[in-house]
């Protein structure tokens, strides 16, 4: 899918699950990847700059398990979307979690962990309401199977047409 215009995301990291550097770098490209897909330019910014006050601004924190609040959830996720009291949007991933998943269906973990932050960045894009921001195939799937790994490590897990125009409108000033 070619889109004229650009719309810009800018994410910033936090990586408190010592995540080795070149899997952190493949799971940032990849998510560049499936947002450039449906015609969002993602933007990484580096460790320590922080533009919270950015509309479009959404803070990637992956961290090793869930914790408090999050551990109350009835099943077992990679990741949480949450909006802090201040508004600051929050994606967090659980990184033993996917390196669970990874492991236990055989693919690599950096592009697994990339689908884990998409899903959620996709969360905090999505409209809320919008059926809860889950569908039943593709990057949105609240649980993925086998075949969804298999997508995910072949870089073919993605948003459906009707969530993509939904994000795009959304982003669009
Ligand atoms: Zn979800």
């Amino acid at each position: 899918m070619v889109h004229a215009i650009a719309l810009a995301v800018a994410l910033h990291l936090s990586n408190a699950a010592s995540v080795p550097v070149p899997t952190i770098a493949k799971a940032q490209a990849e998510v560049v990847r499936v947002y450039r897909d449906i015609g969002v330019d993602v933007e990484w910014s580096q460790p320590g700059v922080l533009r919270g006050d950015q509309p479009q601004s959404i803070h990637v924190v992956v961290i090793p398990y869930e914790t408090g609040d999050l551990q109350q959830r009835p099943k077992t996720v990679m990741g949480a979307a949450t909006r802090t009291p201040h508004g600051t949007r929050v994606a967090y991933v659980f990184y033993r979690r996917v390196e669970a998943e990874a492991a236990q269906y055989d693919v690599s973990p950096a592009f697994v962990l990339a689908c884990a932050i998409a899903h959620e960045v996709g969360h905090l894009l999505l409209p809320d309401g919008f059926q809860s921001g889950h569908s039943r195939a593709g990057l949105m799937r609240a649980c993925w199977d086998r075949d969804d790994f298999r997508r995910a490590d072949m870089g073919q897990l993605r948003f459906l047409p009707e969530q993509a125009l939904l994000i795009r409108a959304r982003l669009t000033p």
